[in-house]
């Protein structure tokens, strides 16, 4: 048996960080930054007001007070998107909205609430009196006082979140480099798998690994091509696996335990390169790892175990790196917490125990309560999870009120 340690650093070992490619910046969520993004543009472009209010000139204001106000003439009005023509001086004032670009001679923006703008009821208005003393700048955000031209605005390998969207829309980009996403290849293997929205003839269940597995793809950032069901016959396998070649990695469930018609890891062995592993976990203990070669291709190929639990959490624990890995990702690991857990969990056979948990916080503490029956087939106590409790390999059991770690699935804002 190998450690789930060497078992990934074994899997990543055979994946590489994927191409460039070129798209508007929209799709690009999610994905790495293939390029250093310089800024041709100051941002804002100009001085401009961060209020709705009055540009003047803030020693215009000296000694003014509620009772005795400075007014000033009111020669203009701007708004945003609009540049003024007019000069502030010393005896005047133009009214101002948000975003406006600062008119010539003024300063400072004081903003309506400390004028007397709601005691004037003419319009458009002719004279304004200022309530307080302004200090010089007020009000006032300076042209590339967010980014400056020629600056380097994001780095080469900056994942893209919506905040770095908003960054390169502000700088008017429209389309970025960024490593492409991988497509993953999902086959199904089982002679008793039905496609759901089939009737369910006696003996059969219904494929839901494809599911949970295209899902994961999804979410983790990967384009999923779902090949379907093989039967468990090896030419039915190895004809299907050929529909992988043109995809970055084939994930298959099923057919990698030690049955009659465990035939997955007899298709690998003759594509030549195999690893074959019992992984030192629970559940999902079999994996089988290869490359399938054909068109002078060579895909990697990651046989995970058919039970539903067992084929998720694996993929969690691999193939979920190995995508990470491959769009280019620098933090290839889940967030752990510890946690106060509230139900003993055995170990029973000194593997690395993975129980589904739903974990809740109170306040500044953790709490995690083991989420139901926890057999690899029952995939309704993963649906309650939102963590996985680590009962390491040398600990024979976690006694309730003991701290453990906790792999998160999800935080709770999900
Ligand atoms: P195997 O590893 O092929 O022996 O499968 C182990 C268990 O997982 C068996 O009970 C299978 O019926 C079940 N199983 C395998 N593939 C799937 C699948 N795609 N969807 C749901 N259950 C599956
Ligand atoms: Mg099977």
């Amino acid at each position: 048996m190998i450690s789930v340690e060497q078992a990934l650093e074994k899997v990543l070992s055979y994946v590489e960080v994927l191409g460039r490619e070129e798209k508007p910046i929209l799709e690009c969520q999610g994905q790495v930054l293939d390029e250093d993004i310089y800024s041709s543009i100051n941002v804002p472009p100009l001085d401009n007001s961060a209020m709705d209010g009055y540009a003047l000139q803030a020693e215009s204001t000296i000694g003014a007070t509620e009772s005795s106000p400075a007014v000033l003439e009111v020669i203009g009005e701007v708004s945003a998107g609009a540049i003024s023509e007019q000069v502030v001086g010393p005896e005047t004032a133009i009214r101002i909205m948000t975003g406006a670009p600062l008119p010539k001679g003024a300063d400072s923006v004081v903003q309506f609430e400390d004028t007397d703008e709601a005691l004037r009821p003419q319009r458009p208005i002719s004279q304004i009196g200022i309530l307080k003393e302004i200090a010089k700048g007020l009000n006032v955000r300076l042209a590339g006082e967010d980014i400056s031209q020629g600056q380097l605005v994001l780095e080469k390998g900056t994942s893209l979140r919506p905040q770095e969207l908003g960054v390169l829309a502000s700088l008017g980009k429209a389309k970025l480099a960024v490593i492409r996403r991988p497509v993953v290849a999902i086959l199904a293997t089982g002679d008793e798998l039905v496609e759901v929205g089939k009737p369910l003839p006696q003996g059969k269940i219904y494929n839901s690994n494809s599911f949970s597995l295209a899902a994961q793809v999804t979410r983790y950032g990967g384009i999923p091509k779902i090949l379907g069901i093989a039967r468990d016959r090896e030419d039915e396998i190895e004809a299907k696996v050929r529909q992988a070649l043109d995809s970055d990695l084939l994930l298959t469930s099923g057919g990698v335990s030690m049955g009659q018609y465990d035939l997955v890891k007899d298709v690998l062995a003759k594509q030549g390169e195999i690893s074959f592993w019992t992984v030192r976990m629970k559940p999902g203990k079999p994996l089988a790892f290869g490359l399938i070669k054909g068109d002078g291709k060579r895909v990697p190929h990651l046989g995970l175990p058919g039970n539903p639990v067992s084929s998720m959490l694996t993929f969690e624990l691999f193939a979920r790196p190995a995508i990470l890995k491959m769009l280019g990702k620098k933090n290839l690991s889940k967030p752990t917490v510890s946690a106060v857990i509230e139900s003993r969990v055995k170990n029973t056979d000194g593997r690395r125990v993975f129980a589904r948990a739903m974990v809740r916080r109170e306040g500044d503490r953790y709490f995690a309560r083991v989420s139901g029956p926890q057999g690899s087939g029952i995939l309704t106590s993963m649906a309650r999870a939102n963590g996985l409790a680590i009962v390491p390999e040398d600990v024979a059991a976690v006694e309730e009120g003991e701290t453990v770690q906790v792999l998160m699935m999800d935080w709770s804002e999900e």
